[in-house]
């Protein structure tokens, strides 16, 4: 059976030198493990990846591949003979699909030929080719700078045709840049923060503090859609549920109002840090921003920075909240996010916390609270969820 064929693009892996075949593996290893049940097989030409699939899945395969990171387009393609008539027929059948699809009033023709062999040159075959498109569709122009359709044609093995290119995310193949734990919350903004992470090659496992039964089952259940949504692009995700409440009732017991928050963050980083060391995570991740609240200001990120020796990745740090809601609604996590929602932040929060934390004077008072067997036994049994 004839399958289906698609020409990925990747991106910034093309501008790696000599380390280049390693993200390549990486990309191949992720597209094999998320498109499995459509026995893929990916073979690698000289920058180009053809990728072939069983036929009749293209919708799935291809959301699959619009949330690939490493890449930054594909397209459906046609492998044929390298003949004339047969690069003729078919780029008048991409001609026919895409004017099925969409207005196209100007169109061009993108000859790559890497077969030298090849009797026409590249100059050649776009005259060909257009003159037949044209004689077919007398209404399309021949437009060289901004055409509505491109019709690239490779000459290599075999002739390859493809028209129009999907967008891909762009960024690097999960994995290549090791592994982080992200502090996954039910807000707008860890989802946010573990995908751009993601995109830049980490592999993610994330973490959730739930404080039941201040933080209810719903609470949970968000996380876990969260998880889910976060999965796709992730090609998997595994998510620790860890029970906050009996540090988060110590922390009211023991400490001033005032300071709450900042030792509950200071509490979550710590443990994070253990189940990161037990993970073999190099990283902890938040969807911390800079001023967005009273734990997030510059004196109390120092304070919760002294929480571990790993480095924190915050890459929503510099953004606005409008632009973090504009991408979390891009990768279709915002409406989740929205629900309403007890997070453990939240529910034990200060009227007036404190802002501009001294960071050694807070040390040792969080240490004098005497918190750290509790959190051992909290990072120890933590639940994984697969989601
Ligand atoms: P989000 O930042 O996800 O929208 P939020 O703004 O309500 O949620 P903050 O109080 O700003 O949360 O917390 C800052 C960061 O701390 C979050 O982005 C997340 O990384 C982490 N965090 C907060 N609550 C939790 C939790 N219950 N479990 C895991 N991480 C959390
Ligand atoms: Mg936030």
């Amino acid at each position: 059976m004839e399958r289906d064929l698609y020409i990925l693009k990747s991106g910034e892996i093309w501008l790696k030198g000599g380390n280049r075949p390693y993200f390549e593996r990486l990309l191949k290893r992720h597209l094999y493990r998320v498109l499995k049940e459509f026995r893929p097989e990916l073979v690698m030409q000289k920058g180009r990846f053809f990728l072939y699939t069983e036929p009749g899945h293209a919708q799935q395969i291809e959301q699959v591949l619009s949330r690939t990171f490493g890449l930054v387009g594909y397209s459906r393609a046609v492998k044929t003979k390298k003949t004339m008539a047969s690069l003729i027929e078919n780029a008048l059948d991409i001609c026919r699909k895409e004017c099925g699809n969409r207005s196209i009033s100007t169109f061009k023709i993108a000859p790559r030929r890497p077969d030298k062999s090849f009797p026409m040159n590249s100059y050649e075959i776009a005259c060909e080719l257009g003159s037949a498109v044209q004689k077919e569709f007398p209404d399309l122009q021949v437009e060289l700078y901004h055409p509505d359709l491109v019709i690239s044609v490779e000459i290599r093995d075999h002739a390859y045709l493809y028209g129009s290119t999907q967008p891909a995310p762009g960024g690097l193949p999960v994995g290549c840049a090791g592994k982080g734990l992200l502090l996954l919350s039910g807000g707008i903004d860890s989802p946010a923060a573990g995908y751009l992470m993601a995109k830049r090659g980490l592999h993610i496992d994330a973490l959730y503090f739930h404080a039941y039964p201040f933080t209810s089952d719903e609470s949970l259940e968000k996380v876990k859609i969260l998880g889910s949504k976060l999965s796709r692009y992730f090609g998997g995700l595994r998510l620790r549920v860890a029970s906050f409440t009996e540090a988060q009732l110590h922390i009211r017991d023991h400490a001033p109002e005032n300071e709450h928050t900042l030792h509950m963050r200071f509490a979550m980083v710590q443990t994070a840090d253990m189940i990161a060391r037990k993970v073999h995570a190099g990283c902890l991740i938040t969807g911390e921003s800079l001023s967005q609240v009273a734990s997030q200001t510059l004196e109390s990120l120092a304070f919760t920075n002294s929480a571990s020796d790993l480095p924190i990745f915050r890459p929503l740090i510099g953004m606005d909240k409008e632009a973090i809601i504009t991408l979390a609604r891009m990768i279709d996590t915002y409406e989740t996010s929205i629900l309403p929602y007890d997070d453990c932040c939240t529910i034990f929060s200060p009227k007036h916390p404190m802002v501009k934390p001294d960071r050694e004077i807070m040390i040792a008072r969080y240490r004098a609270l005497g918190l750290k067997p509790l959190l051992e036994r909290c990072a120890e049994e933590a639940e994984v969820i697969r989601v």
